[in-house]
């Protein structure tokens, strides 16, 4: 569920309407919803509300410091990736004592700043990344939090690109071995053993490979808990979303398609997990990227050119690759709605196989191909939907396309939270060298 939907046929963002957005702040544009990224996180807490937990929010997912500002202020904690991750996260008023730190490459600066921030645990993912940990610690005199990663070897069923939880990975240390490492790392003195962590992979949308893993790991949780007084179990992250549709089903009938995918719902995923963690007692971790952030944006591009080649209709617009990875990256599917319904949109007489491309050379420089769309033409705008995870997180400035800017709507208020970046500034950290001159 989430908060953009058809009002008398024009697309709003709560009571906001898109197109006065794109209008005032310019196209392309990524809008976020306050209400659905409170709502969504409102719904995991409660889900856990079972066992002592608490959630930390995916950083990578989506890194806006209004959109991290919002989810301190609803009382999450943060999983980052990066010492720069763990930087936004206090930039954007978040407590960096609810954070935990995962990554298999963390770096000596990365890990020194941790430490002086004072995190709450690192997930480590190898042995001679403890032993870095501990040497840095030792030198800063402080005892390192520490939570091991496993991989459990559960396929998670989902795009290969995104599954990390099986020996094929880089991520984590195999079960088989996780309970030697623990030894050795209880005789390095500078660390503390605070838990467990897994992540089996993103936008799983069955509950199926969560339970197998937890299943696997609960028994090891209990060893850990008894040998090294362990507290807490992360699960990870890795709740899909549904992509397809993305409006609510009254709003979107004359549109989208009527298959509706299973939903992994938060209600789903506890009541098929407390049962096997509540007996455990450590506290329960969960690291939601996608579920929160995922359906609460969208990314909106003006059309400014249609070209029919008489095999293909292209529509171009002005967001690319660049902005939206997702598509090429992982042919993942976003709706694509015009900002407003014509009576009549819904027939298929009205529509046309449309392929919806950005600007950029590249023939990965799409966002669909071959989808029924209305008829749309030159400066006409269409929302891509359920842009808000892995969106502009991974956006770049290939071809020299400045970032676009974003907006975060609450209620009748919005706000630019990031403003369209300036083309000078592409290349304000560059210098001709003087022997060129
Ligand atoms: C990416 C990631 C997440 C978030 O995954 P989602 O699928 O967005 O929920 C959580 N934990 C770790 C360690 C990750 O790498």
């Amino acid at each position: 569920m989430h908060d953009f939907s058809f009002k008398r046929g024009k697309l709003y963002c709560e009571n906001i309407s898109v197109a006065s957005l794109v209008k005032k702040h310019g196209s392309p544009l990524y809008i976020y919803s306050h209400a659905t990224l409170t709502r969504n996180f409102g719904l995991l807490d409660n889900a856990l509300s079972p066992v002592d937990h608490t959630l930390h929010f995916a950083v990578k997912a989506s890194s806006n410091l209004g959109v991290l500002r919002t989810l301190a202020n609803a009382g999450s904690g943060f999983d980052i990736v990066s010492g720069g991750e763990l930087q936004r996260v206090i930039a954007a008023g978040g407590d960096s004592t609810k954070c935990v730190f995962a990554g298999v490459g963390k770096t000596e600066e990365d890990i020194e700043l941790a430490l002086k921030k004072g995190i709450y645990a690192f997930s480590a993912e190898s042995e001679p990344e403890l032993v870095r940990i501990n040497k840095i610690a030792r030198r800063l005199k402080k005892k390192a939090p520490i939570a091991v990663r496993v991989n459990p070897n559960v396929d998670a069923k989902t795009h290969a690109k995104i599954t990390t939880g099986t020996y094929d990975n880089k991520f984590g240390i195999a079960f088989e071995e996780i309970e030697g490492v623990y030894e050795r790392a209880a005789r390095l003195k500078n660390l503390y053993l605070r838990g467990i962590q897994m992540h089996i992979g993103s936008q799983l949308t069955d509950v199926g490979p969560f339970e197998k893993a937890v299943r696997k790991v609960a028994p090891l949780a209990k060893r850990l808990t008894e040998k090294h007084g362990i507290e807490f179990f992360s699960l990870g992250g890795g709740v899909g979303i549904v992509y397809e549709p993305a409006l609510a089903s009254g709003d979107a009938k004359w549109w989208c398609s009527t298959k509706r995918k299973t939903l992994l719902t938060p209600a789903r995923y506890a009541a098929k997990l407390m049962p096997l963690l509540k007996p455990l007692g450590l506290r329960i971790l969960i690291e939601p990227g996608r579920f929160i952030a995922g359906n609460a944006g969208i990314l909106v591009t003006r059309v400014e050119y249609v070209k029919q080649t008489g095999v293909k209709n292209f529509v171009i617009v002005d967001a690319a690759m660049n902005d939206l990875a997702r598509p090429s990256l992982y042919d993942s599917y976003h709706e694509i709605v015009p900002l407003t319904q014509k009576p009549g949109d819904h027939l298929k007489k009205n529509q046309v196989s449309s392929d919806v491309v950005g600007p950029i050379c590249e023939s990965s420089d799409y966002f669909c191909k071959n989808r029924m769309l209305p008829k749309v033409g030159e400066s006409d705008f269409l929302a891509l939907l359920s842009a808000g995870a892995y969106g502009f997180v991974m956006a770049s400035n290939y071809n020299a396309r400045p970032y676009p800017a974003e907006v975060l709507v609450k209620g009748s208020r919005a706000e630019i939270v990031r403003k369209r970046q300036p083309v000078k500034q592409l290349w304000a950290s560059e210098t001709v060298p003087k022997w060129l001159k």
